[in-house]
């Protein structure tokens, strides 16, 4: 990518909006180090301002009258988060304070900062590539430490590092075609078509498959998974679902079929971000109400990822279980035979050999028995194969990156093919180009300017 070094100086706020202890302006650009110099007073009158040194002073606007007392940083380029000139103002945490002192810097002459411009300079500005500047989505947006580590992990350069080896290989290979092609007389066999095979599969290949595998478990550890808990009324979902959250949100009634809606929470498990739906009781009713949350039951159960069918010990695995067991026979299911502690194991044996194709977790919602067997196995059924990966994994790539990773992937795997049936160097060389390409669509190096406005346009503004 072009660097476009930017002509003009962009502002904006760049703390969450509402009430707080402190709120920072921030502004980029030329004109950042003037805009201070005439809207800062500093304590102690400064002739100049020391770069990455705090100031404590005042805030003023045009006519001179003060809007705040706060601290100000200028930093000097390239030192900065977008490698232009920077200033923050960090001032009072109020709105209104906030409103006046950026309308002052507008009206000084920067220009409103729009979504994610400050990280697109940033990496326009080559600090950082794309999926640095990516990772700072995903750090802001994060819902669990997990994903916040792996944002994080992303942010020092991971996946742009792993990327990085699989490019310089691809690169040595190209080198080495590119030897042949200009000199297609000699006798010496310039290319060692079985060598740069066994190169490209432990350099290239194995590693693209690893990444692949990230992006799955990565898709799972930032987005969650989405887990429908159906059973008939007075199964004790709700139970369950209170257990599972460890407080008293939904409504638990010894009478049956009032759960009339879905409830939706959401919690974790083992750092995966959990969405439940506690669904209305599925039964045979004449209530239209309860009807129509029978059938929203049933389409949340066709979204869902995994569905906990929840059985009564108590009251036995009669039709509508079996019924309900077998509209859903497609999605992965965990049978959960609840109310164990009012029968005996061999019943509980009995009920669970009635499930022979899926898990089966005997547990009492009441008594807060085999909840943590539960969420293992939960955790197991989710994850799947993937565990140890899940466990280990230091970067995820997202969805954009999966897409063009499977490209390269391809692109790779015709190459080995080529290789193997010793093609002419030149078609050689125009795959791994074309591997070449796809990696420098990920890290930002091709990518066009659209992809790039979808990218930032997904930022809040201020970052
Ligand atoms: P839902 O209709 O499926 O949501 O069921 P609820 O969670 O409302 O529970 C129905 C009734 O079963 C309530 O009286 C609960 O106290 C009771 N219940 C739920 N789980 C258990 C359990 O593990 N053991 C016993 N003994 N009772 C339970």
């Amino acid at each position: 990518m072009a660097v476009h070094p930017a002509t003009d100086t962009i502002a904006a706020i760049a703390t969450a909006p509402g009430t707080g202890g402190i709120g920072i302006v921030r502004i980029s650009g030329p004109d950042a180090l003037s805009l201070l110099s005439t809207l800062f007073v500093p304590h102690r009158p400064q002739s100049s301002f020391i770069s990455h040194r705090l100031y404590y002073g005042r805030v003023v606007n045009e006519a001179g009258q003060v809007l705040d007392e706060a601290l100000a940083v200028y930093m000097r380029s390239p030192h900065t988060y977008t490698r232009e000139d920077v200033v923050e103002l960090h001032c009072h945490g109020s709105y209104m304070v906030l409103q006046e002192v950026l309308r002052t810097v507008f009206s000084l002459g920067a220009r409103p900062a729009q979504s994610g411009e400050f990280t697109k300079r940033a990496f326009l500005g080559g600090r950082i590539d794309l999926t640095r500047a990516e990772a700072v989505v995903d750090l802001l947006q994060a819902q669990t430490p997990k994903s916040a580590q792996l944002a994080a992990h992303q942010l020092q350069g991971e996946l742009f590092e792993r990327l990085e080896l699989i490019r310089d290989e691809l690169v040595n290979i190209l080198a080495l075609l590119e030897v042949a092609i200009d000199f297609p007389d000699e006798d010496v066999e310039i290319v060692q078509y079985e060598q740069v095979v066994l190169r490209l599969q432990s350099a290239v290949l194995l590693p693209l498959e690893q990444l692949l595998a990230m992006a799955d478990q990565g898709k799972i550890i930032r987005d969650g998974v989405k887990i429908v808990l159906a059973g008939r009324p007075n199964a004790g979902k709700s139970s369950l679902l209170n257990v599972l959250l460890r407080e008293e949100r939904a409504l638990v009634t010894p009478q049956p079929g009032t759960t009339r809606d879905t409830i939706e929470e959401r919690f974790v498990i083992r750092g995966i971000p959990v969405h439940l739906i506690d669904t209305a009781g599925i039964r045979q009713h004449q209530d239209p109400i309860e009807a129509m949350g029978i059938e929203r039951a049933r389409q949340k159960m066709r979204q869902a990822d995994l569905v906990l069918l929840l059985v009564d010990a108590s009251a036995g695995c009669a039709a509508p279980e079996r019924e309900l067991f077998q509209s859903i026979s497609d999605k992965p299911t965990i049978v959960v035979i609840n109310k164990c502690d009012l029968v005996d194991g061999h019943q509980v044996a009995n009920l669970a050999n009635s499930f022979p194709k899926n898990p089966v977790v005997p547990i009492s919602a009441k008594k807060q028995q085999g909840i943590s067997e539960l969420q293992e196995a939960i955790y197991q059924r989710v994850v799947g194969d993937g565990a140890d990966l899940c466990e280990q994994m230091t970067c995820a790539p997202n969805t954009r990156h999966r897409a063009i990773l499977t490209q390269t992937l391809t692109a790779g795997q015709r190459l080995e093919t080529a290789l193997r049936d010793h093609a002419p160097v030149d078609l050689l060389a125009i795959e791994v180009q074309s591997a070449l390409d796809y990696l420098g669509d990920i890290t930002g190096l091709t990518t066009t300017e659209d992809v790039l406005d979808v990218i930032f346009s997904k930022f809040c503004i201020g970052k």
